[in-house]
């Protein structure tokens, strides 16, 4: 029987990651993970995601910290369970199936530490190959079968083994956009049916809000943030999860005042209400940068709006226009250097547009200026005409 019967929890505690030449992949890296639930850990190229998820399967050794898998240490600077023993199943970018062995063969391959007849084994990789719609590809060899073919096998192997843990390395990196999003489906789905612990890398928010009970944010080898998908978008815990999670753009303001009931800043050409983040605190004159998410931003033609452009909006000019299907995305030039995209509407506002656009408090989140990460473009050539214009804030949330 196995030692971890039954989806694990997972607890990483202080873990870091030096390789052999001194590079410092990861930095005290925190985390736990509930038994069932599906956590991805989201993150640019290079910010440790592959290194973390590797440490976890047992095929890299972590230099300080530990991981356990239940209570059961599994990593730690003196100990190293091997991959083979730790009852876990990984999907690969690269799909990593045997060349040499059928569809059926590859997903059989996954049984053989059962104590099964091979007949047997035969007959469960058979009906999961059914179950996913793959039986007709079942005696192909992998270099027979398309990516999108590949990694479904690749997937059927992992999942028919009915591992405790799921571990998923970029499955859908290599795929194009519309079987990404079909095969997510499937592995959303499928991993739940199982019961199985997931844990899910990709450098795609989109990917990692789709598909997450809990997403992780790693910037540079540290986990910032690791929160409800929902908590981390409308409450980022620093500018680089508030960017890596999809922003409009961000605007240089600077706050006029703090009360109990909303902080005002000053930014480049209008006024509106907004709210601050919830873990900011801010001082009157301070300066700040607001960082606008793009379902908080409604635009209207200029001519038409019949709003005051000095209160609760910006005025700009239509940059660029794209065709979303279900409506149009635009680019917005706010002043100069400033533009905020993917400005969504109904109607197509051609490029040259003039535009006033409004603001959800909801969707604009103020950082200090000083804190890392928070300028996208250099301020010094750029002043702020504080005295004709005003954003009124809501304050930080408890
Ligand atoms: P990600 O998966 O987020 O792209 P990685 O975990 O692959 O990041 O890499 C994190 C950092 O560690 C990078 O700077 C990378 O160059 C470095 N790195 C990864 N693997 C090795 C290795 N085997 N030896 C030395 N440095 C490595």
């Amino acid at each position: 029987m196995s030692e971890f019967d039954g989806a694990p929890s997972i607890k990483v505690t202080s873990v870091s990651k030096v390789y052999p030449g001194g590079k410092k992949a990861l930095t005290d890296v925190s985390f736990e993970v509930e038994s069932g639930s599906f956590v991805v850990l989201l993150g640019p190229s290079g910010s440790g995601k592959s290194t973390l998820i590797r440490c976890i399967a047992g095929l890299e050794r972590v230099s300080e910290g530990k991981i356990q898998f239940d209570s059961k240490t599994v990593s730690s600077k003196d100990l190293h369970i091997k991959s083979e023993e730790r009852e876990l199943s990984m999907v690969f970018q690269d799909y990593a199936l045997w060349p040499h062995m059928t569809a059926l063969d590859n997903v059989a391959f996954a049984l053989r530490r059962r104590s099964l007849p091979k007949s047997q084994r035969k007959t469960l990789a058979t009906s999961m190959l059914d179950r996913m719609g793959l039986m007709h590809l079942a005696d192909r060899y992998p270099q027979e079968l398309s990516g999108g073919e590949q990694q479904r096998v690749a997937l059927a192997r992992a999942l028919v083994a009915r591992p405790g843990l799921m571990l998923f390395d970029e499955p859908l990196s290599n795929l194009d956009a519309d079987l990404r999003e079909r095969l997510r489906v499937e592995i959303s789905t499928l991993t739940r049916e199982v019961g199985a612990t997931a844990l899910y890398i990709t450098h795609d928010q989109s990917e990692a809000f789709a598909l997450a009970d809990y997403v992780g944010v790693l910037d540079r080898g540290r986990l910032v943030q690791l929160d409800r998908p929902e908590e981390l978008y409308a409450k980022p815990k620093t500018p680089f999860v508030a960017r890596f999670t999809g922003l409009a753009g961000d605007l240089p303001a600077v706050v006029d005042s703090v009360d109990l009931s909303r902080h005002v800043v000053s930014t480049l050409d209008g006024c509106a209400w907004l709210s601050a983040s919830s873990n900011v605190t801010l001082q009157k004159g301070e300066k700040v940068r607001m960082l606008i998410r793009a379902a908080a931003v409604k635009m209207a033609a200029l001519a038409v709006s019949g709003v005051n452009p000095q209160r609760g909006t910006l005025s700009g000019t239509v940059s660029d226009v794209a065709f979303r299907g279900i409506g149009y995305e635009h680019v917005v030039e706010v002043s100069d250097g400033y533009r905020l995209s993917g400005i969504f509407s109904d109607l197509r506002h051609s490029r040259g547009t003039g535009v006033l656009l409004s603001f959800d408090p909801e969707g604009c989140i103020l950082f200090p200026e000083k804190s890392e990460g928070a300028s996208s473009v250099t301020l010094d050539n750029k002043s702020l005409k504080t005295d004709e214009t005003r954003l009124e804030v809501s304050p930080s949330l408890p």
